[in-house]
């Protein structure tokens, strides 16, 4: 790439930044809170309409029959392809385009894109509409350079990414959107920081454990077996046992933030007894049934079986060793951890990005928490796969989320040399 095209191409992103606001803010607007799932269509079309009127070549896929899928709500996807003139890689951008309830405590409307200080406010300004108009300017600015571009470029707006993704790129993946020959190299603009390349994320297992009792008069206990009473046992061993080993296990995984280098367990609900109550008198009952739910983080180096396998252990001890003790337990949902190759084309060119437009070194990451590059990975089998965007990610899902704008345009210049790399076989 000729720095004569470089600097052209950099200018003309800096020329949009007002227009890269805009386009965040209006996509702020959109209040696509999953759950439910509210307000998918319109914003898809919005960001449809936008990208056929600059000759992209659109198409809507609704998720039918995924969770949360009916007329009221249905799943809309969308993705746009711009074809260059002669053959070569496609680059794909993927941003979800839900976002999570808005919570309490917000001093500004979460859903009308305030800019301040330099900062753009609003449910989804950081996960992950910011960088979806990012990416959009980025991609749209390379068109406009009127070089020649091998290869396509794509853009994809999808739904339910905060719910697993089920009815969006994991819909899109099972239908060969997220493959090859279609689609060679994957940018997803999750909030990771305007100066890190995110190549992976651990693993996630959440069951449900169950311990069962026998019901008696709240006087006489000692009538019934109580089953809130037994899944302390099996927490109280968590503490003594699990929690200490799991602290032992570190990754080379290089998870952010560092609490989380390590495996983590997160005691997600616990419930147990009659919690109905008349008028402020609960019924004094002894609980015959306790339910607990544990979200469990795995590491690169930990077998899933593994991670079952020690919580099983617990309980199958307590049921040797505790009078009366019975349990189930219950898989809930499980995704296996996945990393991408470092010096794969996509981490090495944004790394290589990074460096031109920030001038320090970028960071290679991997997230606490899973995303959509799961789907892509798995089920797609497309390795080159990489999160970066801007945002800071602690933000992501707070009150007063925001996007820093010069981020935004930093970012949206890493993206556009990046796919210009790409394109051109920088491999
Ligand atoms: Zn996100």
């Amino acid at each position: 790439m000729t720095q004569e095209f470089t600097d052209q191409l950099l200018k003309r992103i800096e020329a949009r930044a007002e227009e890269m606001v805009e386009l965040t803010r209006e996509l702020i607007r959109y209040p696509t809170v999953n759950p439910p799932g509210e307000a998918y269509e319109p914003c898809a079309r919005f960001i449809g309409e936008r990208l056929k009127a600059r000759g992209f070549d659109v198409q809507y896929v609704r998720a039918t029959g995924t969770p949360g899928d009916n007329d009221r709500l249905p799943r809309i996807n969308v993705i746009a392809r711009w074809q260059g003139a002669t053959a070569g890689p496609c680059v794909h951008f993927n941003s979800h385009i839900d976002v999570v309830k808005t919570g309490e405590g917000w001093t500004v409307d979460p859903f009308s894109g305030v800019v301040r200080d330099g900062r753009v406010y609003g449910r989804g300004a950081c996960d992950m509409k910011g960088g979806m108009a990012a990416s959009i300017i980025a991609v749209e600015s390379l068109i406009e350079s009127g070089a020649p571009i091998p290869g396509a470029l794509e853009i994809s707006g999808t739904v339910d990414e905060e719910s697993g993704g089920y009815g969006g790129v994991h819909y899109l993946a099972e239908r060969g959107w997220f493959s090859k020959p279609r689609v060679d190299h994957v940018i997803i603009p999750e909030p990771l920081n305007v100066d890190r390349v995110c190549i992976g994320h651990r693993g996630v297992w959440w069951a449900e454990i169950q311990t069962h009792g026998r019901i008696a008069h709240g006087s006489m206990p000692f009538l019934g077996d109580c089953a809130v009473r037994h899944m302390h046992a099996v927490v109280e061993r968590f503490e003594r046992e699990l929690f200490p080993a799991m602290a032992q296990r570190h990754t080379a995984m290089p998870v952010v933030p560092d609490g989380a280098r390590q495996s983590t367990l997160n005691i997600n609900s616990f419930h147990g007894g009659a919690e109905e109550q008349t008028e402020g008198f609960p019924s004094a009952c002894v609980p015959d049934s306790c339910r607990m739910i544990i979200d469990r983080r795995f590491l690169i180096e930990e077998t899933l079986d593994q991670v079952k396998g020690e919580v099983r252990d617990v309980l199958e001890s307590l049921l040797r060793q505790r009078p009366g003790f019975r349990y189930d337990m219950r898989d809930l949902f499980e995704v296996l951890p996945t990393m991408a190759d470092p010096n794969g084309p996509v981490a090495r060119n944004t790394a290589a990005a990074i460096r031109q437009i920030l001038g320090r070194e970028a960071q290679f990451v991997c997230s606490p928490g899973t995303y959509d590059q799961k789907h892509i990975d798995r089920i797609g089998k497309l390795k080159d796969c990489i999160a970066y965007g801007p945002g800071i990610l602690d933000l992501a899902h707070q009150p007063d989320e925001y996007v820093v704008i010069e981020d935004l345009i930093a970012s949206s210049k890493v993206m556009a040399l990046s796919a210009w790399s790409l394109l051109n076989g920088r491999t």
